[in-house]
Order: C-alpha cells, then sequence, then structure tokens
C-alpha cells in the first residue's frame, strides 16, 4: 500500500511537471511569434511613413531649388521674394544658403547672413559641382508621437552648384498616427497572448483531467478491482488509449477468472485422491487388519498415487499447450506414421478390452505441425475412444483431404455423449459419467489439451455422437500439397 502510494505521488508530480513545461513552451513559443509580428508590423508601417515622407518632403525641396534656380542673381532679398510666392510648401522651416553655406534666407528669420553647418546642408555643398543633379539628402526622427524629418537639396544652375534648399518639418499628427498603429498593434499582441494563455490553461486543464481519470484507473486495477472500466468521453488519441486499455482490462480479468478458476477445479481434483490415500492409510493405522486386507488397502493408495500422477502430468501438458506460442519448429508431415505408432501404442488397452483397431491411412494428407502435438491429439482421442467403447467395439481412425483441409476422422462404436453434455466436453475437468471416468483412469483434461493443441495448430474440432451407437470426433486442418515422406 505504502509503495502504491508513493507511486501516486511520483505520478502526480511527474505529470503536472510535464503538463506545466508542455503549457509553457507553448505560451513562451507563441509570445515569440506575436512579439515578432508585433516588431515586423511596427517597422513595416514606419517604413511606409518614412518612404512617404521622403517623396514629398524631397518633392518640396526639388521644387523649392528649380524655382531659385531661375534666379539671376541669389540674395538674401531675391530670395525672400521668390520663397514668398511658395506658400502652398507648408513646412516648418525653410533655409537657403549659397555655395559657401551662408545663410541667403531663413523661415525663422533667426540665420540670414550667418553659416548654418546642419549636417545635411554641409552634405549637399561639399559634394560640389561634382554632385549628379537631383543629389538629395533625406533624414528622419521619430520619438514620442513627433515625426521629425530634413531634406537638402542642390540649387544647380547651369550646372554649377550656386546653394541648397534645407527644409524642416515637425509632424505631431503623422506621429500620432503611427504612435496610434503601434499601441493598436501592442494592445492586439497583449489580447492575442492572454487568450493564447487561458486557452492553454483550459486545454491542459481538460487533458491533465482525462489523463488523470486513465491513471486512477490504473491505479485501481493494480489494486485488483478488474472489473473496473475507464470511461473516455471524445474522439482522439486519448479515447482510443481508454478503450485500448478497457480491452487490455477485459482480457485480463478473463485470465484472472479462468486461472482462480483453474486453480480451485485442480485443487477439487487433486483433493480427491489424496482425501482417499488419507483414508486408506488412517484405516490402516487404526484397525486390526489381516495381511491380505493391509495389501489390498495398499495396492488402492497405490492406485490413487498413479491417478494423481496422470493428473499432474496431464495437468503440467495442459499448461504447456495452453502457454506455448505458435511453434515455429512445425514441419509438414503425414498424419499416418503418427496414428500408427499411437496404435502400437495403445494395443494392449485395446486387446485388454477386446476393441479392433480399424486404420484407413489411404487419403492421408500432409499437414503442418510439430509431431508431437499430433500425437497427443491423436493419442487422447484414441484412448477416448476405448476408454468409452464398448466390449468388442471397433475404433476407426481415417485421416482424408476434402477441398484444401486436411480431415483426421476418429470414431468409435462406444456409449456416446448425451447431446447437453457435447457443448461441455471440451472443459476441464468435464466428465459426463464420473464413476466411469474414474474407473478408466480418466482427468476431465484430456480433450481440453485436445482442443487447446488443434485451435493452435490453426485447426477446428467437431463432434457427432449418438447414445448407445458411438461417437466420432473430426478434427481439420489447413492442408498442405507438398510431396513429403510418408514413413
Ligand atoms: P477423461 O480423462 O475423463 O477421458 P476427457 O477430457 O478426455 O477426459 O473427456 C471428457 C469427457 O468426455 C469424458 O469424461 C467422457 O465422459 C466424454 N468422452 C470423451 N471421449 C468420449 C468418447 N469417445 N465417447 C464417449 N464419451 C467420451
Amino acid at each position: 500500500m505504502a509503495i502504491i502510494s508513493a507511486n501516486k505521488k511520483s505520478v502526480r508530480r511527474g505529470y503536472s511537471k510535464t503538463q506545466f513545461r508542455y503549457g509553457m513552451a507553448y505560451v513562451a513559443i507563441t509570445f515569440l511569434v506575436l512579439l515578432f509580428l508585433n516588431i515586423y508590423c511596427s517597422g513595416i508601417s514606419q517604413r511606409l511613413f518614412y518612404e512617404s515622407k521622403e517623396a514629398s518632403m524631397v518633392e518640396k525641396c526639388q521644387l523649392a531649388s528649380d524655382e531659385i534656380a531661375t534666379l539671376e542673381v541669389l540674395s538674401p532679398s531675391t530670395v525672400a521674394g521668390i520663397v514668398s510666392q511658395m506658400e502652398s510648401l507648408k513646412i516648418t522651416r525653410l533655409l537657403v544658403t549659397d555655395p559657401s553655406g551662408i545663410t541667403l534666407y531663413d523661415s525663422s528669420g533667426s540665420a540670414v547672413g550667418s553659416y548654418v553647418l546642419l549636417p545635411e546642408i554641409v552634405q549637399v555643398l561639399t559634394q560640389g559641382t561634382s554632385a549628379p543633379e537631383g543629389y538629395d539628402v533625406f533624414s528622419w526622427f521619430y520619438h514620442d508621437g513627433v515625426m521629425d524629418s530634413r531634406a537638402a537639396t542642390p540649387i544647380i544652375s547651369y550646372g554649377t552648384l550656386v546653394g541648397c534648399v534645407y527644409m524642416t518639418e515637425h509632424d505631431t499628427s503623422q506621429g500620432a498616427l503611427i504612435a496610434s498603429l503601434q499601441s493598436t498593434v501592442l494592445r492586439i499582441t497583449l489580447f492575442l497572448e492572454i487568450v493564447v494563455i487561458l486557452f492553454t490553461l483550459a486545454f491542459s486543464n481538460t487533458f491533465s483531467r482525462r489523463l488523470n481519470r486513465i491513471m486512477t484507473s490504473m491505479r485501481i486495477i493494480q489494486e485488483g478491482n478488474y472489473s473496473h472500466k475507464v470511461n473516455m468521453d471524445g474522439n482522439d488519441e486519448l479515447t482510443i488509449l481508454g478503450n485500448e486499455f478497457n480491452d487490455l482490462t477485459e482480457r485480463l480479468q478473463t485470465s484472472e477468472q479462468k486461472r482462480s478458476r483453474f486453480v480451485s477445479d485442480a485443487s477439487h481434483e487433486l483433493k480427491t485422491p489424496l482425501a482417499s490415500i488419507k483414508l486408506l492409510t488412517d484405516s490402516i493405522l487404526q484397525n486390526d487388519m489381516d495381511m491380505d486386507t493391509v495389501r489390498e488397502f495398499v495396492g488402492d493408495i497405490g492406485n490413487e498415487a498413479e491417478r494423481l500422477i496422470r493428473m499432474t502430468e496431464k495437468l503440467l501438458s495442459l499448461t504447456k499447450a495452453e502457454g506455448a506460442a505458435p511453434d515455429g519448429e512445425n514441419e509438414i508431415i503425414y498424419m499416418g506414421p503418427t496414428i500408427r505408432r499411437v496404435a502400437r501404442m495403445l494395443q494392449p488397452n485395446a486387446e485388454g478390452v477386446g476393441i479392433t483397431f480399424c486404420l484407413e491411412l489411404e487419403d492421408d494428407v500432409p499437414i503442418l505441425i510439430l509431431e508431437d502435438d499430433l500425437y497427443q491429439i491423436v493419442f487422447n482421442l484414441m484412448e477416448n475412444g476405448i476408454k468409452y467403447n464398448v466390449p468388442g467395439g471397433r475404433l476407426t481412425v481415417r485421416p482424408y483431404r476434402e477441398e484444401d483441409n486436411a480431415y483426421l476422422e476418429i470414431s468409435d462404436t462406444g456409449v456416446g455423449i448425451p447431446e447437453d453434455a457435447i457443448s461441455h466436453v471440451f472443459e476441464r475437468f468435464y466428465r459426463v459419467d464420473k464413476a466411469r471416468s474414474r474407473q478408466t483412469g480418466g482427468s476431465g483434461l484430456g480433450l481440453s489439451i485436445v482442443r487447446t493443441i488443434v485451435r493452435r495448430n490453426r485447426g477446428e474440432i467437431q463432434i457427432q455422437s449418438a447414445l448407445g451407437k458411438g461417437t466420432t470426433f473430426t478434427v481439420c486442418f489447413p492442408a498442405f500439397d507438398t510431396e513429403v515422406d510418408r514413413t
């Protein structure tokens, strides 16, 4: 009991660990996927904004640059004059410099006449005349929901660099759009992750409950309750596992029932001769008997002991027949030689009660079997044919083929079997007439052994019997066409 409960704990602990591990792995994987999607979506949206902003800023710069390039002289007043006509630009700050970087125009008004060494302007001017026409610089910075963008482009007149146009834009509306997009994506991600966690919890709970049901059933069966069944609803692998488990338990229960019935039947059967032996020895010890009576009693003790030996031998051979798997050492043999061998062995028994053997071996057929198995079948059936025959009776043994089957027919002219007993004669220890069986040394195991061996060799056995007329046992096996030795 202590071992079982220790097992229970370790199973539970082991299982919850597995459940936790799988649950966490599931949550972590989905978290990583969602995180990647989140970063990817934010990146893509920023990239789209960047590209559209770059296009619009550079276009505005080029527009201003083209207009300014038409001026014959670039001075603060001429530039201011032309810029005032470009109201549609809608930018935060516009700066126009000459080729040396001195500011000619500043929309904020602060830098006119001074050098403004902003990186974008420096980059455009240092290209000098070597710069290809349309050389533009754009930079972008997004922070706290604000989009700051800068663009610079050269002013080129007749192939000469005559200045630079620089623009900045402090865009809060597009910045807010990016911020709201990113927070929406983040919220969706968080929502999905929560759904995943809840789903994982619910799923792993159901899974764990179903698995626990199987494990509880296993423990109940371990404790010896073989009739217990696990009830698994659904239509998945766990249901299949539950059904397989029930099948296994059913088989276990059947074999356990068979085993205990076998043990109780066997002990009951063995008890009878042992009780007789005890009775006979007590009689010898307690009574004053003459030598002849003592000899008679000791003879009876010997007979009972012989019966015990026969019974234990049969029990052993039945256990062996039931436990053995279909044999890989089977050989293709004709039935005739084995029938003749058994007949030779049983000849003295048959002669003792005046039974004649009729061996009709002309239509002999080869079958695939272990010779020892065939011997046991023929011996038990022929022995019964003698034991349950009448004095002067006949025992006929005939192998023959019909279509793809090989048949072995053993018929006697004996007492026959009552109709209601026919279905029971293959049961262990079953005897129609206990007194007769006892008298002939029967154990009630012969036909059980025969049927077990026949079935193990893919065969079937049938009985036809008429009371007072005789009995015919017909054994059927798959036939083989190979030419083999008949001796
Ligand atoms: P036993 O050792 O008692 O012969 P079996 O298992 O061989 O046990 O047979 C079971 C019972 O079937 C026998 O006790 C007998 O009553 C009946 N039986 C078997 N073979 C024959 C037969 N050829 N004719 C009549 N009854 C038979």
